[in-house]
Formats: structure tokens, C-alpha cells, sequence
């Protein structure tokens, strides 16, 4: 008898702090896409970004952890922390394939502004073969598949997801200022910054 393939979605991004548009994104995609579950993959050593700048992988693995709560399609994979140094896609698909065997059928969930910059990541004319990529909406960048390479446009799909323009970027400004952060992330990772007083340096 055939089995079903198990459609896995991967949403990569550093959490620096996850955010509730990060949440309501992958659960939007999951349910239009029928995905059997949504993995959460934390960055460890991102090659897009500043050293200095991020918190600590444990960090961001626990805030995701607490951030997914009870939502039983959703989990947090720390493949990348626990390879250490940059990450890249390509090595993350290729290993979440190991671990989870032949059947995996993989959407890789990316924002408006991530997927615009595709074919700077490593080794990217590979990703076609392995994954299929879900670039979705997001408040301030234009979605559409002129700013996609052309390389991967047969194998990206491009989904409006309900607006909410919430960054870390801002979030980790805001708390530098002593400003509010309440709804723009879950309450329990909101008491987790301020409890181990992350983001509230220069
Ligand atoms: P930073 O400001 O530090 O870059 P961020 O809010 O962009 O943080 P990331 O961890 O960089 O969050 O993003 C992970 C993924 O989630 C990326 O593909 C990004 O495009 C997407 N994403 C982040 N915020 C939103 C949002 N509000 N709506 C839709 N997609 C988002
Ligand atoms: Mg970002």
C-alpha cells in the first residue's frame, strides 16, 4: 500500500525574538497548504547578519519553544544551533531529509523580504531539487515573482497571509527604549525577555 508523503513546513529565521507574525504566518500557510507539521528552525551562527547582535542560540530555541505553546502541528528543531557555526538552508533540508526518511515533502517558508534574496544563499542551485518554497506576504516588501530569480520561480509559491508588521528589529528597539511589547509576542516569551533582561543594551 502507498504511504503519504508527510508534508513538512520549515520556517527558518534567527527569532531574535520569534514574534507573533511569525506565528500567525506559519499557521496561516499550514492550514492553506495542508502541511502535517511546522518546524521552527533557529539560526545558529547567521551569515546575513552582525556578529555581536543576536542573542544566544539557547536563547532563541527557548523563547520559540514557549512561543509554539500548545499548537500540536507546530515544534522547534535546533539542527542548526547544535551544527554550529553559519547556517544554511541547503545543509538544513538535507539533514531534516535524513531524519525524518524518504517520505518528507519539504516547503520552505520564507517572507517577502527573505525569498527576494534566495540565490545569495549558499549553494542555492540546489534548493529547487530539494524543497519547495512558500514566500509569504509580509506588511512593507512587495510580494511578487518579478522580485523572485527567475531559477526558482517554477518552484516557489507566493501566499498572502494576514498583515501583521511586527519585526525583531523593532521589537529589540522598543525594549531598549523601555517601550511596550505586549501582543507583538507571546505572553510567555514577553515575561521570558524581561525575566533574563535580554535586548536591553546598546
Ligand atoms: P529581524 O528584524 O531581526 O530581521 P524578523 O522579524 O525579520 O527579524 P526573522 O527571524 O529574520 O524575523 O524572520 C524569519 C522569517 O520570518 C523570514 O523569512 C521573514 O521574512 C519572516 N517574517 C518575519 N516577520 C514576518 C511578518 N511580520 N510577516 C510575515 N513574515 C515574517
Ligand atoms: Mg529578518
Amino acid at each position: 500500500m502507498k504511504k503519504d508523503l508527510f508534508k513538512l513546513g520549515i520556517m527558518g529565521g534567527t527569532f531574535n525574538p520569534i514574534h507573533h507574525g511569525h506565528l500567525a504566518a506559519a499557521e496561516f500557510v499550514r492550514e492553506e497548504f495542508k502541511l502535517d507539521e511546522i518546524l521552527f528552525v533557529p539560526s545558529g551562527e547567521p551569515p546575513h547578519k552582525h556578529k555581536g547582535e543576536i542573542t544566544s542560540p539557547e536563547h532563541r530555541w527557548t523563547m520559540s519553544l514557549l512561543a509554539i505553546g500548545s499548537n500540536e502541528c507546530f515544534s522547534v528543531s535546533s539542527v542548526e544551533i547544535d551544527r554550529g557555526g553559519e547556517s544554511y538552508t541547503r545543509d538544513t533540508i538535507l539533514e531534516l531529509k535524513k531524519i525524518y526518511g524518504a517520505r518528507l515533502d519539504c516547503y520552505f517558508i520564507t517572507g517577502a523580504d527573505a525569498i527576494a534574496e534566495i540565490s545569495t544563499w549558499h549553494k542555492s542551485e540546489n534548493l529547487p531539487e530539494l524543497a519547495k518554497f512558500i514566500a509569504v506576504s509580509r506588511p512593507g516588501y512587495k510580494l511578487g515573482m518579478s522580485k523572485i530569480d527567475p531559477r526558482f520561480r517554477r518552484c516557489t509559491y507566493l501566499i498572502e497571509v494576514p498583515a501583521l508588521a511586527i519585526s525583531s528589529t523593532e521589537i529589540r528597539e522598543r525594549i531598549r527604549k523601555g517601550k511596550t511589547i505586549k501582543y507583538l509576542v507571546p505572553e510567555i516569551v514577553e515575561r521570558y525577555i524581561h525575566k533574563n533582561k535580554l535586548y536591553q543594551g546598546v
